[in-house]
């Protein structure tokens, strides 16, 4: 079976950054796994379905079709049934709905074989909350990122006014410890590390230099 590197962690952390360079430095497939929930999220908002009615997102999970292909300049397009989602998948409401419908059990299962069909030679880099725990638990290398709250606070407040998105810091550390304190808590797959991951804290890093670990991580 094909090598799998899991990179877990709260949002902020990198990992989707760090993720994709080494997936390309190493030659392997890349999972963005929370493109998917936010793809479901999505495709529950275009039914206009009750964030409430579990039953209808678990029915609109096995409906909802997700592809991912290159774009021309070499960046990740996200499919939803057919349509270019990919950059209604970065809104906020996009990530809010993704993580009330990522809190469904039945959903969870129904994206669990969906994620390990991406384990596909001659390897995979696999990003998200549950890579190492639950979908990859026999990944030969996992790595689990963190940073500092200010820290990712910043880095998102730099990505949103480079696209032009008006927020504030202060408004943008709050949605960060809440999200935190609800990914930790919730009942279902709550967010934390494998027992065999190597943690690295990234706050105060470059980008070159988390690649680096991540990398030394692989070859060992
Ligand atoms: O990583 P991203 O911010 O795109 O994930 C969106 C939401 O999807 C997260 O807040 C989390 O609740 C959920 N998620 C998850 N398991 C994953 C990936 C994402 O529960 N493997």
């Amino acid at each position: 079976t094909a090598p799998v590197l899991t990179i877990d962690g709260p949002s902020g952390s990198g990992k989707g950054t760090i993720s994709r360079i080494v997936a390309q430095r190493l030659g392997w497939r890349y999972l963005d796994s929370g493109a998917l929930y936010r793809a479901v999220g999505v495709a529950a908002g275009w039914a206009d379905l009750d964030l409430d009615d579990a039953g209808a997102l678990v029915r609109c999970t096995f409906d909802t079709v997700v592809g991912f292909r290159e774009g021309e300049s070499g960046d990740l397009r996200v499919l939803v049934n057919g349509h270019d989602a990919t950059d209604e998948l970065r809104t906020e409401t996009a990530g809010a709905a993704a993580s009330a419908i990522a809190a469904i059990p039945e959903v969870r299962a129904a994206l669990k074989d969906r994620q390990r069909a991406f384990r596909q030679l001659p390897g995979l880099v696999a990003d998200g909350r549950d890579m190492g725990t639950v979908i990859f638990p026999d990944a030969g290398h996992k790595v689990f990122l963190t940073a500092s709250a200010d820290e990712r606070a910043e880095r998102r407040y730099k990505q949103l006014k480079d696209k032009g998105v008006s927020v504030t810091l202060d408004g943008l550390l709050r949605e960060i410890l809440a999200r935190d304190a609800r990914d930790a808590s919730r009942a279902v797959a709550p967010l934390r590390p494998a027992d065999d991951a190597v943690r690295i804290d990234t706050t105060g890093l470059g980008i070159d230099g988390v690649v680096a670990l991540v990398l030394d991580v692989v070859s060992g």
